[in-house]
C-alpha cells in the first residue's frame, strides 16, 4: 500500500530542497515544543512550530492546544505547523507558571467534564465553579462526575446527592460513579459518544482510572494515592486527546491544583454564573456585581430559594480575587 506521506498533495520545489508539500490534521498532543498531529490520512507526526502568539490580549504559554486543525509542512521528513485553523471555541486558563500568561488547553471541543470526589482527595471549595468559568464563557456543555461513590460514607452520599440537585437545577448534569466498580459508567459513555469531550478534575481524582476504564486498550497510567508524596510528582501540564472505539475523543486535561482567571473581569464573572445572569435582566443596575447593590435580583433570588446560596459563596470569592488581582496590576509597576 501506497504510504500517504509520500504522495505530494501541494508540491512546492524550492531551492536546495526536495519536494515541500502540506497535509491538515488535528493536534492530538501538545509536550511544549512538540506537538503530536493526527494528519488526515490517519498518520500521527511529531511537528514543531515558529513565532510566538496572543490571545485575547494575552501572551499564551502555547500556540496549539489539542483539538486545533493544523496544516502542516513536510519538508525533508521535517514536519512545521504553518496555520491554525480557526477555532469554534476553547478552554483556556491562567498559565500555572506565569500569572500574566495565558494557557491554551484545548479547542473545538463538544463538552467537557469535571471530575471531583468528595474526600478522596477532598473536593475543593468552589473547585466546580471554577471550572466551569473556563467552559461557560464559550457555552461548552459541561457536566459533573463525581467519582469513587464506592469509598463514601453516608455523609459523603449525602453531600454527592446535595451537589446533584444543585448542579442539574441550574443545567449542568451531574454522575455518580466508580471507575473502579464500573458504577455509572455506562451512563457516561452514552454521554461521551461521537463527541469530543474535555476532562479535567484535581489530581487523584481518578481520572486516568476512568478513561482506563471506558477505553481499556489505552493503559493510562494511575497513580497510587498510597505512597502519594507530593514530592518529585511528575506532573505534566499537557492535555492528549485520545479516540474512543465505541465513537468520540477524550481529551485529558492534567491534574489541576489551582485555577485562577487573569483574562476575566468582575462582570465576565457575572455573566458566567448562568443562573445569575439568567435573572440579572432584572437587577436595578445593568452593570450590578449582586453584591449591595440596591434592587437585585441575584439577591432576591437568594432570599426567595430560587438561587443557591453555594454557587453565591463561591461567586463572591472569585470575584475577590479578581479585583485584587486588578488592583495589584494596576498599582504594580514591575
Ligand atoms: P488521576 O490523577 O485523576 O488520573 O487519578 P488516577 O486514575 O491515577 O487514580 C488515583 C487513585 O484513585 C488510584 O489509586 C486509583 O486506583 C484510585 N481510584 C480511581 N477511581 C476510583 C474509584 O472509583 N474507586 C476507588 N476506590 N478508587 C479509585
Ligand atoms: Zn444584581
Amino acid at each position: 500500500m501506497l504510504n500517504l506521506l509520500l504522495v505530494p498533495r501541494r508540491a512546492v520545489i524550492r531551492p536546495n530542497s526536495i519536494f515541500v508539500y502540506m497535509q491538515e490534521g488535528t493536534v492530538i498532543k501538545t509536550t511544549g515544543s512538540w506537538y503530536d498531529v493526527r494528519l488526515d490520512s490517519g498518520e500521527i507526526l511529531p511537528c514543531r512550530m515558529k513565532g510566538k502568539f496572543r490571545l485575547e490580549g494575552k501572551s499564551l504559554t502555547n500556540p496549539v492546544a489539542v483539538g486545533d486543525r493544523v496544516r502542516v509542512e513536510i519538508e525533508d521528513g521535517d514536519a512545521m505547523i504553518k496555520e491554525i485553523g480557526s477555532r469554534s471555541n476553547y478552554v483556556i486558563r491562567q498559565s500555572p507558571r506565569k500569572k500574566h500568561d495565558l494557557h491554551l488547553i484545548a479547542s473545538n471541543i463538544d463538552q467537557a467534564m469535571v471530575m471531583v470526589t468528595i474526600n478522596y482527595p477532598q473536593l475543593k471549595q468552589g473547585f466546580i465553579d471554577r471550572f466551569l468559568l473556563m467552559t461557560e464563557p464559550h457555552d461548552i456543555p459541561a457536566h459533573v462526575i463525581v467519582n469513587k461513590v464506592d469509598l463514601y460514607n453516608d455523609q459523603d452520599i449525602e453531600i454527592a446527592e446535595g451537589l446533584k440537585f444543585i448542579y442539574e437545577h441550574i443545567g449542568y448534569p451531574v454522575h455518580l460513579v466508580s471507575s473502579t466498580e464500573g458504577t455509572g459508567i455506562e451512563a457516561v459513555r452514552d454521554v461521551l459518544k461521537d463527541k469530543t469531550t474535555l476532562i479535567g478534575g484535581q489530581s487523584g481524582v481518578g481520572k486516568s482510572t476512568f478513561i482506563n476504564a471506558l477505553q481499556p486498550h489505552l493503559e493510562l497510567k494511575t497513580t497510587d494515592l498510597s505512597d502519594y508524596s507530593g514530592k518529585g510528582q511528575h506532573t505534566t501540564t499537557f492535555a492528549e486527546m485520545f479516540e474512543l472505539d465505541f465513537g468520540g475523543f477524550i481529551i485529558d486535561m492534567p491534574g489541576i491544583k489551582t485555577l485562577s482567571f487573569n483574562n476575566l473581569e468582575p462582570m465576565d464573572v457575572a455573566h458566567n454564573f448562568r443562573e445569575f445572569f439568567a435573572v440579572s435582566e432584572n437587577c436595578k443596575y445593568p452593570d450590578c456585581l449582586h453584591r449591595n447593590e440596591p434592587g437585585c435580583a441575584v439577591k432576591e433570588g437568594l432570599e426567595s430559594g430560587a438561587l443557591f446560596e453555594l454557587r453565591y459563596m463561591n461567586y463572591l470569592k472569585i470575584l475577590e480575587e479578581i479585583e485584587e488581582q486588578n488592583y495589584w496590576e494596576r498599582h504594580s509597576h514591575f
